[in-house]
């Protein structure tokens, strides 16, 4: 049986903190919790969870403060920020700061589950630094397709949507699941978007852009990832 996943949850709201807990427990995951952001903070420290539900208006240090912090210290893990309905400005903030996603409150206990999911997902079937797609040597730690003696540079986007491919390899990835996942909660990205970053990725990894052999189109889906 594998290990239970840790999951803190910072949250000064004493009811909303019991609802959490009851539900996140309900779900499988091994609950911690944390009411202001030293205390959070300080949870970490102590033993890093592996992902956090942070509420950003907290007392003492709040919420985006306590994401600087842990960013700054060199802290990757995944933080998915608990807003208050109307603040788009903080969607924003936040996630310049470094949060992985958001969940606006008053947020359905289903579309926070699926957050969830989909961030420790992310974390337990992640891609190698370095992996092969025919020809074409891809290197993510250094962002870069080395492919018949040339060396073509990838964007963070790039690298986040080849993660993806490569965590669903041989399975398609819809165009909405891409925006979800890579794009986040950008403010106006659409589907073609996706396309039109596909077109770049394949110049860069396929010998022949135009009969790709390894990113594949799924027809009336999205792309596919063939090692
Ligand atoms: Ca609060």
């Amino acid at each position: 049986m594998t290990r239970k996943e840790v999951i803190l949850v910072v949250e000064d709201e004493a009811s909303m903190l019991a609802g959490l807990e009851y539900a996140l427990t309900k779900e499988g995951y091994d609950v911690r919790s944390a009411t202001d952001g030293d205390a959070a903070l300080a949870s970490v420290a102590k033993a890093p969870p592996d992902l956090i539900l942070l509420d950003v208006m907290l007392p003492k240090r709040s919420g985006f403060e306590v994401l600087k912090r842990l960013r700054d210290g060199g802290r990757d893990l995944p933080v998915i920020l608990l807003t208050a309905k109307g603040q788009e400005l903080d969607k924003v903030h936040g996630l310049d700061l470094g949060a992985d996603d958001y969940v606006t409150k008053p947020f359905s206990l289903a579309e926070l589950l699926a957050r969830i999911r989909a961030r420790l997902r992310g974390r337990a079937d992640d891609a190698p630094e370095e992996f092969d797609l025919g020809a074409a040597r891809v290197d993510l730690r250094r962002m870069s397709v080395e492919r018949g003696g040339a060396s073509h540079e990838l964007s963070l986007r790039e690298v986040d949507m080849l993660k993806l491919l490569w965590r669903e390899r041989g399975k398609p990835v819809s165009r909405e699941r891409f925006l979800t996942e890579v794009w986040g909660h950008e403010r106006f990205p659409t589907t073609r978007t996706v396309d039109q970053h596909m077109v770049k990725l394949r110049q860069k990894v396929e010998q022949d852009p135009a009969q790709p052999r390894h990113l594949l189109t799924a027809f009336g889906v999205g792309y596919r990832l063939e090692l």
